[in-house]
């Protein structure tokens, strides 16, 4: 079986940047990436970032901003952190060459189970499994059998001649074949091995998560400008957005009593914005602002144009072109 995925993958694969050379840096970046974000919103960002810091030192070497702007829009920021912490643990305990096993890449900083397989396999070659939505999904329905996907990864990353071709196969299968519904299994190249269509339980494996139902909320944001254009942002520290840019937020009373001496102003429209487990409506209202009262000095103006050059999340994106102040 693991011969037919290999030659499948090799016939079939998607052309990828970081396939070409196999680079364990690129490698790296790509897994960070494709953590909770579709391929084809990766692709331009992979690009965008790989041309900024092209190799491992730059990455090492760069401040914590110059990253997350390198990352504005791929959300889940910290991964990016946690991505130059990784390289600068490399630069420092590894001499600046990615390790090749599974234990060292552990040692990492920001690389978990996951990444470390996909580093050793894909970029080394090494008989390392890894474990993803689509490895999970393909192995439960290949052995007829739910819970937990490891030993099923290991089984095939075992009987197989090259790891980095057949991990991919699976994730490549996962996400071209066997997708979640209407898997194309005409098209399998494992068909007469899998157990799931034998068995007639395509449909119900991998059982399906219980799902929690996102949290609604309504939050208003205010946009504040100088006499020169420029827009009013706070830079918010704390362990998920910390140093990221925001339009001030929340509650008019409260922000006009405790956050700034500004007063909200007119309703310029409303957007939804999508989170995990929130679904957000931003409405935009222009404000007046007198004095800044919360820590002044986590306060700056900007530039519209210069919006790029500062880590923002995308609703602040959102929020501009509503105000159209960018495209
Ligand atoms: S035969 Fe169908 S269910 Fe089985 S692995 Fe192939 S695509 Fe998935």
């Amino acid at each position: 079986m693991t011969r037919k995925l290999e030659a499948w993958f090799a016939r079939h694969q998607r052309p990828l940047p970081w396939r070409t050379a196999y680079d364990p840096y690129q490698v790296w970046v790509s897994e960070v990436m494709l953590q909770q974000t579709r391929m084809e919103v990766v692709l331009p960002y992979f690009q965008r970032f790989l041309s900024r810091f092209p190799t491992l030192s730059s990455l090492a070497a760069a401040t914590e901003d110059e990253v997350t702007a390198a990352w504005s829009g791929l959300g889940y920021y910290r991964r990016a952190r946690m991505l130059r912490d990784g390289a600068a643990a490399v630069r420092d305990r590894f001499a600046g060459t990615v390790p090749s096993t599974v234990e060292e890449l552990l040692t990492i900083p920001g690389i978990g189970r996951y990444t470390a397989g996909a580093i050793a396999s894909v970029a080394f070659n090494a008989h390392a499994p890894i474990v993803d939505g689509n490895v999970t999904r393909v192995t439960a329905r290949l052995f007829g059998s739910d819970g937990d996907a490891w030993p099923r990864a290991q089984a095939l990353v075992d009987a197989c001649q090259s790891p980095r071709t057949l991990n991919q196969s699976l994730m490549e299968l996962g996400a071209l074949i066997c997708t979640p519904r209407n898997p194309s299994c005409l098209l399998c190249p494992v068909r007469t091995h899998c157990v799931a269509l034998l068995e007639g339980t395509v449909d119900t494996l991998p059982a399906p998560k219980p799902k929690q139902s996102p949290r609604e909320l309504t939050i208003p944001l205010y946009l504040i400008r100088d006499r020169r254009g420029r827009v009013l942002m706070r830079r918010e520290s704390g362990p998920l957005m910390n140093g990221m840019y925001h339009l001030p937020h929340g509650n008019a009373a409260l922000f006009s009593e405790h956050t700034l001496d500004a007063t909200p102003d007119e309703l310029l429209g409303s957007f939804r914005h999508t989170v995990t487990t929130r679904k957000i409506e931003f409405q935009l209202f222009t404000a007046q602002v007198g004095r800044i009262r919360d820590s002044p000095g986590d306060y700056e103006w900007i530039d519209p144009d210069a919006m790029h050059e500062v880590p923002h999340p995308s609703y602040v994106r959102k929020a501009l072109r509503l105000a159209r102040l960018s495209r």
